[in-house]
Parts: structure tokens; C-alpha cells; sequence
């Protein structure tokens, strides 16, 4: 293929899923860097490498409430041979002015605070036995324990976090702890999301006749939110040329993506591949997928924008396996981090999938005695949302099959990624 998408218009061919997949992604690069504060780094992706500006920790300090020593003083210290050592000061977590450690001498200490000089070594509080200024040891702990040096868990210069890292909790918490305020990351992408349908009314409004309720918009809100991208929902678009003109104009100049359900068939008003076409080279064609076959993609003003079909579960599902991987790679993932993860389980029972196409059939999984068991979420039309909200993955027919019996082995696109189904 050397155009995505196909510049003919409606193509009577599919275009196979794996074709329309590597046509979006290679027409998409991550975001320009930018510099974003420590709290608003969650989950972006490193656009360089960090190094430590610090030794970390940045001096040597105890690891235990105890008394700072000299390791050599406390040679042959045991129960029934205790030593005695005067205790001349006391060192706290952020004590920046120490007093010095003779032979013959401790200094109270607590966890975190400085090792003074002249101590190497600290004696937990636990070993000793303190009686006026004197404390008795009953323990050689040997030459430098509980002291944790400086620069032993990183020290400076050393790069701490390569370019490329997904910056999850742990990630934030050394970047602070090398002193980091701030990093360069690819930003998350800010997703503008359109409805388009004169049937469509909010939530809560009251639903005349013919008229049903606008879920694709809040369904793709959450969505792209989950996928880790920043969404803006826009006002719902009639199916009128000038009002979608102008919408996805709007949306186009607004956001990094836009992202439209709904006028991209075949139907007598679908006017949104019309209008989009003139926007850009944004074009409809059709993917070999259930459900979701019709599809646009394409620059609306410079701007990538997919539009997705109106049923709402042809809509979740071409977003999770089409539109999630555009989103993540504008934020900068890697190609093995665009998609969500796989299992590979067992058919609970039969399952049917049209000559040519790849199914994406929404299934629960268990944990069975043989491994992982996939069962269909019954009624699988492209209009029955109740089959999602039941679903635990994406169930993946390949398009050479049109049947699989119980028991053959399936991939599953796992959509809770929080349950633990790998046992
Ligand atoms: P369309 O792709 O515009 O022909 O719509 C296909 C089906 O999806 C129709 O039954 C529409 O009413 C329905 N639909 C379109 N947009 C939405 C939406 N935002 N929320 C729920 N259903 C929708
Ligand atoms: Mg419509």
C-alpha cells in the first residue's frame, strides 16, 4: 500500500486490519518535547535522559536510632563483655552542625541523621544499654553497618532514568530525589471528541421520539483518558454540513487529535466524510474488522482525526485497537507499549466470525484448571454496550477462521489490566 487511506473513494476493498494499523501509526510522530512539573509528569514518557545532579543520599547517614561510633572501639564487644562509651552529643535527622567522635565516645543518633566525623559505624538502640552519659554496648555490629554511604543508592552523574521510560510512580519519586523539578517529556496528547447525529440528546434531557442518548461521546472521553491522553468534549454536532464544518474546524485547531462517532457509513445523511474530506485529506474507508468496519482517518488542518463508527461498541472497539495506539504513540510510547497487553486463553464455548474479517468478540475471563477460560459475553451486536461493560478482554478471531470450536486457543486483548488473569 502506498497511501493511507486509500485515495479512492469508498474502496469496494477492505483494508486489512494490520494494513490500517501501520498506515495511521506511520502517518503519526510523538508531540514536541516539553518541560512539565514533577505533578503533572505521571505517566509521560521521558523525552531524554535524567542523570543525578546529586549524590543520593547526598552524605552518609545512619540507617537506625542507635549511637554513632568508632568501629574500632567496640573490637570484642559482646553480652558478657559489654563496652562503655561516653555519649558527648546527639545528631537528628537535618542536624547540619556535628560534633566529632573521639576514641571512647558515641553520639546519639536517629535515622537519617548525618554520621558525624570520626564515626564509621552505628550501633542500633536496641544493643546498647544507656546509663547517664555513659552507654554500654553489647554488640560489635562491625566497621561500617547501619551507615548507608553517600551516593549508594545513585551517585552523581549516573543516568537514572533513560529517555523512553514511562514515568510511573517510582520514576517520579527519583526524579525528585536527584533534585529534578521539573522534565522533558513528550505531552499528553489533548483529544478533542465529537459526536455527530441529529438522534442524539445529554443525558438527562428528556428523550423525545426517535431520539436516543449521546453515550459515544462519554464512553470515548473515558477512554482516551484511560489511555493515558488528556480529552475535551466538544458540543455534539448535527448532521448538517455547515454545523460540522464549523465543529470540526473548531475541534481540528483546538486539539492535538480529534477524535469523531458517528456519519462515516454509508447513510443518507452522512455528511461527515463529505465535510472532513474538505478539511483535509481525511478519507473513509473500510477495515476487515467486526465489529467497526467503517472508518475514516486522515489530517483535518494539519490535525490527525479518526473517525469511528456510530454504534457504540464498534466505536469502544476501534478505539482500544486502533485509536489507543495513535494516541499512545503521539505521547511518545514505544511500538511495545501502544497496545494493551495480551493473554492467551481457551474458548468456553463456540464462537462464529465472518469469512475475511478479524473479530473482536468481547468475552470474561476465568481462571480455569487448564489455564485461562474466555467466555463470550453474550448478545456480541454492534449496538449492545452491555456486552462491554461485561467484558474483561477482546477476544481476537483471525480473519482465516469463521469458526472455532470450545476449547481452541484465542489471544485476548485484556482491557482490565488490574486483575490478576496470568496465574
Ligand atoms: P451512524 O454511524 O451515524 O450511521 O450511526 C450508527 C448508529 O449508531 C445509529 O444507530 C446511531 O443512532 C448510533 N449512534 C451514533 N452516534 C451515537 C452516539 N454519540 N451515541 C450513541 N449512539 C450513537
Ligand atoms: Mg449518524
Amino acid at each position: 500500500m502506498t497511501t493511507f487511506p486509500p485515495d479512492r473513494p469508498n474502496p469496494p476493498d477492505l483494508v486489512p486490519f494490520a494494513e490500517a494499523r501501520a498506515g495511521v501509526l506511520e502517518r503519526l510522530r510523538p508531540l514536541p518535547v516539553r518541560e512539565v512539573g514533577l505533578g503533572d509528569a505521571l505517566g509521560c514518557v521521558l523525552a531524554a535522559d535524567v542523570a543525578a545532579a546529586e549524590d543520593l543520599p547526598p552524605f552518609a547517614n545512619s540507617a537506625m536510632d542507635g549511637f554513632a561510633v568508632r568501629g574500632a572501639d567496640l573490637a570484642g564487644a559482646g553480652e558478657a563483655s559489654p563496652v562503655a562509651l561516653k555519649v558527648t552529643g546527639e545528631v537528628f535527622a537535618g542536624t547540619g552542625r556535628l560534633p566529632t567522635v573521639q576514641p571512647g565516645e558515641a553520639v546519639r543518633i536517629m535515622t537519617g541523621g548525618a554520621v558525624p566525623p570520626g564515626a564509621d559505624t552505628v550501633v542500633p538502640v536496641e544493643q546498647t544499654a544507656a546509663e547517664g552519659d555513659t552507654v554500654l554496648v553489647r554488640l560489635d555490629p562491625g566497621p561500617g553497618r547501619f551507615v548507608r554511604e553517600a551516593g549508594e543508592d545513585v551517585r552523581q552523574g549516573t543516568v537514572v532514568l533513560p529517555r523512553g521510560r514511562v514515568l510511573d510512580p517510582a520514576a517520579v519519586g527519583m526524579l525528585a530525589s536527584v533534585g529534578r523539578r521539573a522534565v522533558a517529556v513528550h505531552p499528553r496528547p489533548h483529544v478533542m471528541v465529537v459526536s455527530t447525529g441529529d438522534e442524539l440528546v445529554e443525558p438527562g434531557d428528556p428523550l423525545g421520539p426517535g431520539q436516543i442518548r449521546d453515550s459515544n461521546s462519554w464512553l470515548l472521553v473515558a477512554q482516551v483518558r484511560a489511555a493515558g491522553a488528556g480529552a475535551f468534549r466538544c458540543d455534539k454536532l448535527r448532521d448538517d454540513p455547515a454545523a460540522l464544518r464549523r465543529g470540526f474546524a473548531l475541534a481540528a485547531a483546538e486539539g492535538d487529535f480529534v477524535v469523531t462517532s458517528g456519519g462515516v457509513s454509508v447513510g443518507e445523511r452522512d455528511y461527515t466524510k463529505q465535510v472532513l474530506a474538505e478539511l483535509g485529506d481525511v478519507r473513509s474507508f473500510r477495515v476487515a474488522m467486526q465489529p467497526g468496519m467503517p472508518q475514516a482517518f486522515g489530517l483535518a488542518a494539519g490535525t490527525p482525526l479518526y473517525g469511528l463508527p456510530g454504534n457504540p461498541v464498534s466505536c469502544f472497539v476501534v478505539f482500544e485497537t486502533l485509536v489507543r495506539p495513535a494516541l499512545r504513540r503521539l505521547a511518545g510510547h514505544g511500538d511495545d507499549r501502544l497496545d494493551r497487553p495480551r493473554v492467551v486463553a481457551r474458548l468456553g464455548g463456540p464462537v462464529r466470525s465472518p469469512a475475511g474479517k478479524v473479530s473482536f468478540l468481547r468475552v470474561r475471563l476465568e481462571v480455569g484448571d487448564d489455564g485461562l477460560v474466555a467466555t463470550i459475553t453474550g448478545n456480541q451486536g454492534s449496538g449492545v454496550l452491555s456486552s462491554c461493560v461485561a467484558a474483561d478482554g477482546l477476544a481476537v478471531v483471525p480473519p482465516e477462521h469463521t469458526e472455532l470450536a470450545a476449547g481452541s486457543a484465542v489471544q485476548v486483548i485484556l482491557l482490565r489490566e488490574d486483575m490478576a488473569w496470568v496465574s
